[in-house]
């Protein structure tokens, strides 16, 4: 299908949720209720989160790795743990070290090293930690820590190190509540961590809710791995959630390669789209996972097949743990560059990198015509 008629099938289509929203139809009935409408979901997202591979031994064993890496997976896994859902592991091609969704999740040798420009809070988020689980970095809009918890731990998580036990969100709750209300400059609240649909959907509706008793507050965001990590999670009770809330509401999701964007992915996030929430993605740039013009520009074609724009490409953050993921400014300005020539303007990802005390992301500038061969 061309874009142009994949953009006349998604406008269709956002007619039907707009009725549905209105009355609160399930997500089952959205799609309908016949098995090949419905994303396929054989355990509920609870059962699949608990049940997400945690050791090192039973990944390679599950796909075909050789032995000589369980050592140093053990020993990365010590400082940031493996977790991995069955549905993600069954993107990736058994015995293969480089598919690109394995070197997002397999603990590697290369982690513990160390490098000088490289530490364990990059962006400078304790500087901008105003209370125990809220975040004031840029005008108008904060960011809460809703949750460590993520449905899966990407190696080049900035995040990490973030000391998410000592911010105790419930017990800060409050006092958080109370700092946005006395702040009417605050129009819009992210809600961030690890990965806020970790929460169960009683606790975020009880916490949109009071989200949505402050009167200068207009948007709230949400930014998520989940859709892309375990679908299942977007069950229809989560999307009654959705459907229930006032404020305009963005999702930002987070997808890096288009092997991340399976049928149930694709599906689910057409769900979403289709609820009238603006899906938006973001991406970080990653040695030997998307440093490649034709995956980055099938990844931006594939998303908005599913009602998803491009938003941002980040540079790495320089988080300890990571280097070997890190791109050249010069090779990113340079794919950025190729992408400008292949993609339309609403599916180019705008390549920033996020500083520690700016005001805003920044963009790289550049004008490398060539792509550097990798
Ligand atoms: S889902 Fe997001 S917050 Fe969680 S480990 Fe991955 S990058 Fe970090």
């Amino acid at each position: 299908m061309r874009i142009d008629e994949t953009a006349e099938l998604i406008r269709k289509e956002t007619m039907i949720p707009k009725t549905a929203r209105l009355l609160q139809i399930p997500l089952s009935q959205i799609l309908g209720t016949s098995a090949e409408k419905t994303p396929k979901r054989d355990k509920n997202w609870q059962t699949q989160h608990a049940e997400a591979l945690r050791e090192p031994e039973e990944l390679l064993r599950q796909l075909a790795l050789p032995t000589s890496l369980l050592a140093p997976a053990e020993a990365a896994s010590t400082r940031f743990s493996l977790r991995v859902p069955d549905s993600w592991v069954a993107r990736i091609k058994a015995g293969n070290l480089s598919d690109p969704l394995l070197r997002q999740i397999l603990p590697a040798a290369e982690e513990l090293e160390s490098s000088s420009d490289f530490s364990t809070d990059p962006v400078g988020d304790r500087a901008a930690r105003v209370l125990p689980g809220l975040l004031h970095k840029y005008q108008g809009r904060v960011l809460l820590m809703t949750t460590g918890a993520c449905a899966i731990h990407c190696r080049y998580c900035f995040r990490r190190h973030y000391p998410y036990a000592d911010d105790n969100f419930l017990t800060q709750l409050p006092g958080i509540l109370d700092y946005i209300r006395a702040d009417n400059s605050i129009h819009e609240i992210i809600l961030s961590g690890g990965d806020p649909l970790s929460l169960s959907n009683e606790r975020l509706t009880d916490l949109i809710q009071q989200i949505q008793t402050i009167t200068h507050v207009k948007r709230l965001r949400i930014h998520t791995r989940t859709p892309v990590a375990l679908p299942a999670r977007l069950d229809d009770g989560l999307f009654e959630v959705l459907q229930a809330i006032k404020l305009q509401t963005i999702i930002v999701i987070h997808c890096n390669h288009p092997n991340e964007l399976d049928e149930q992915v694709l599906e689910t996030l057409s769900a979403m789209q289709q609820c009238g929430l603006t899906l938006l993605n973001q991406s970080v740039l990653l040695k030997g996972v998307n440093d490649d013009a034709d995956i980055l520009t099938h990844l931006s074609e594939r998303l908005f097949s599913a009602g998803v724009l491009a938003y941002y490409l980040h540079q790495l953050d320089k988080v300890e743990g990571a280097q070997h993921f890190e791109v050249q400014d010069a090779r990113a300005i340079a794919l950025h560059d190729a992408l400008r020539q292949r993609l339309p303007g609403y599916l180019l990802p705008r390549l920033v990198r996020e500083q520690r005390g700016a005001g805003a992301k920044t963009p790289l500038q550049g004008v490398c015509r060539n792509v550097p061969s990798k």
